[in-house]
């Protein structure tokens, strides 16, 4: 590791944080107010609001209209003026004409899908390195994949290794790489954040902040609890609980990279650049932390799924039973989520998704593998995730959810806890999902604050 590289930060500033001029400024301030915020990853510019159309959104219109042959000089030019705008407003010399002229080239020289995508990124990050001064460096020179659009990690480091070494600071736009002939290559939606925990392990940077635009991960989905209250402190085990639940905060492959360096992630908020956010960190490390002074850490949860309900007398006694069922979800190659067992009966929970269209071929196939004396699915169901490196070391939180459920008249059709004690996994049916995590959230965190603010009377 070169010098200028020891105890750096690397900062990635998602869609919504660089949409217009004013945002640009914000940027500018956090990193001007910290000289250890050396590399930055931006997004393409998003949506300044709810109306509006993100760059990636528009590019990907632009090459869906040229590869039908079709006109989409509309969309370029919403594109061109958006980067104009934000160049004028800033007083920069940007102008992203020519680049535009020839990417429209491309595309209707057959361009794809990728290549249109990553344009976005590309002239924000050539923009952005300008309004810092910033050298820029093209994320195709140094994120690399191969021919089937895996990345390759070690050349990835090599590269922006030797890349970093030579520079104080620098923009390296997100979402994109290139493959073994320099074509371009983009992760999934939302892939900056890889492209930052990347950076971050190159230079291994003393910390890798993730600039959005809330203050952090929050223990519930916003859109049901009111005001949820923000997690200070969440493990990468537990972060990847919640958003395997439907937690969305972060790209699921960000967390990879850093985690296997030992770089904590900082969720931050551009809009409120003190408010502290949230630290993701190994679980060893959480323990001696703050804690987030409630038990559990969050809840998530997704509606969409159905139980195949199997009955037989004896089951138990029956050699492989369980493997004759499964063996026909996996020769259908359909995955499951969940398997609860009793004595005589077992379900199978799986994502509507997964079976659907071929509801019966599944039924009538059990039936013929293990003869059961009923064999039925259930649709309708949610699946409610509470999470919580605190429940270890706590008595009675299963008590104290379940009783919050009662006390709801809310019926429990599924219970798991896994092993690791990091989570209990809950089956619902759908039209409860919302009340159930208002009251979970309502015996954890607000009577938590009720019994802190008592104390504290
Ligand atoms: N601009 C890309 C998207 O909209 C990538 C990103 O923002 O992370 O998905």
């Amino acid at each position: 590791m070169s010098d200028i590289q020891i105890g750096s930060k690397v900062v990635k500033f998602g869609g919504s944080s660089l949409a217009d001029a004013g945002q640009f400024r914000k940027v500018r301030a956090i990193i001007e107010s910290d000289p250890q915020r050396r590399y930055v990853v931006p997004s393409a510019p998003g949506k300044r609001h709810s109306a509006d159309i993100k760059i990636t959104d528009l590019l990907y219109t632009c090459q869906k209209l040229a590869s039908a042959g079709k006109d989409f000089s509309e969309p370029l030019e919403m594109i061109r003026s958006r980067y104009l705008e934000i160049a004028k407003e800033l007083g920069l010399g940007f102008d992203p004409t020519d680049e535009l002229d020839r990417i429209a080239q491309r595309l209707r020289e057959g361009a794809t899908r990728d290549f249109a995508a990553s344009r976005g990124e590309y002239l924000n990050g050539m923009m952005l390195a300008d309004y810092l001064g910033f050298p820029f460096i093209d994320a195709a020179d140094v994120i690399c994949f191969n021919e089937s659009g895996t990345l390759l990690m070690t050349e990835t480091m090599m590269l922006l290794r030797e890349r970093l070494a030579e520079t104080k600071n620098a923009v390296i736009p997100g979402f994109y790489g290139a493959g073994p002939n320099g074509e371009i290559i983009t992760f999934s939606r939302g892939g900056s954040d890889i492209t930052g925990s990347l950076v971050a392990r190159a230079v291994r940077a003393e910390i890798y902040e993730n600039w959005t635009d809330v203050s952090g991960v929050l223990v519930a989905d916003p859109r049901i609890v009111k005001d949820a209250a923000v997690i200070n402190t969440i493990t990468y085990e537990e972060l990847r609980e919640l958003s395997y639940m439907g937690a969305t905060v972060l790209h699921e492959d960000a967390i990879f990279p850093v985690r296997a360096a030992g770089i904590p992630i900082n969720i931050r908020n551009t809009n409120q650049p003190s408010d502290p956010g949230t630290l993701i960190v190994a679980g060893d490390s959480a323990d001696s932390d703050a804690q987030t002074g409630y038990t559990i850490t969050g809840i998530a949860g997704k509606k969409g799924f159905c139980a195949i309900n199997i009955q037989k007398a004896m089951m138990n006694a029956e050699l492989g039973f369980c493997r004759r069922v499964l063996s026909v979800l996996e020769d259908m190659g359909i995955s499951f989520e969940h398997m609860p067992s009793g004595i005589d009966t077992m379900s199978i929970i799986l994502a509507e998704d997964a079976i659907k269209g071929r509801e019966k071929t599944v039924l009538s196939r059990i039936r013929k593998a293990v003869e059961p004396d009923v064999c039925e699915i259930e649709h309708g169901i949610s699946l409610l995730a509470v999470v919580g490196r605190g429940m270890r070391r706590t008595r009675g939180t299963a008590a104290r959810i379940f009783a919050a459920l009662a006390h709801a008249r809310i019926n429990v059709k599924m219970i798991d806890q896994g092993s690791s004690e990091l989570n209990i996994i809950i089956g619902l049916l759908d039209g409860d999902f919302e009340e159930a995590v208002r009251r979970i959230y309502d015996m954890f965190v607000n009577s938590a604050l009720i019994t802190k603010e008592t104390e504290t009377d």
